[in-house]
């Protein structure tokens, strides 16, 4: 079975399962190059997270960690676990993280890296984001300097975003010249999060590439 043709229903019962899903629709999408990218999921009061290093379109089940409240973390957790973590922390009502390196991502996110912020206005996919109701709606997804360490990255992330009120904020922030996060209620959320995201920076780099303005 490739991904490909995996039915939209990819939210099984089994959480590590699904995360071994959702890997191989990445990978089909060119999403994770090089074993890049990682992708969470909660389920009750544990947190399921892809392990570090591993080709996310040949994932197993095996390349999966539980992440317990209270318990120490897993060895072999991805390194940037505490990213999905630190959003966990921060609002209880996420109940899955995705983090991918598409090309378009990591275009976007370096080409704007100096407003520390991209605008998306005037696009009906933007209405695919939770709680998003029209394309005139100014969507605001924040902009972040990447960092190797991830502890102090994850810490000044949620401390910027905890102080971001009054305009509408997408689900999801971009780390400069490294890649996005998305986050939803669910699995199916954050997934068709990541989709609009994708496709909407891939329609904004039509814009940067041709002599056509937006
Ligand atoms: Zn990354």
């Amino acid at each position: 079975v490739t991904a490909a043709a995996l039915p939209p229903a990819f939210l099984i019962a089994d959480t590590a399962e699904t995360l071994v899903r959702i890997g191989q629709r990445a990978a089909a999408r060119g999403w994770v190059p090089a074993t890049s990218g990682n992708f969470s999921v909660k389920d009750g009061e544990s947190i399921y997270v892809t392990m570090s290093g591993r080709d996310k379109g040949s994932l197993t089940t095996d390349d999966v960690a539980a992440v317990h409240a209270g318990l120490p973390l897993p060895t072999g957790l991805s390194a940037e676990a505490p990213l999905h973590l630190a959003r966990y922390a921060a609002d209880p009502r996420i109940g899955a993280v995705f983090h991918i390196h598409s090309p378009a991502a990591v275009a976007i996110s370096y080409q704007h890296r100096s407003q520390e912020e991209l605008l998306l206005q005037g696009w009906e996919l933007q209405k695919a984001f939770a709680g998003v109701r029209s394309h005139e709606q100014t969507i605001v997804v924040p902009i972040f300097p990447n960092s190797q360490q991830v502890s102090d990255l994850a810490l000044a992330i949620e401390s910027q975003l905890s102080r971001l009120t009054g305009r509408t904020f997408a689900p999801g922030y971009l780390i400069a010249g490294h890649g996005l996060y998305a986050w939803g209620a669910s699995a199916e959320d954050a997934w068709r999060h990541l989709e609009a995201f994708d496709a909407l920076f891939q329609t904004l780099l039509y814009f940067a590439t041709s002599s056509a303005q937006p």
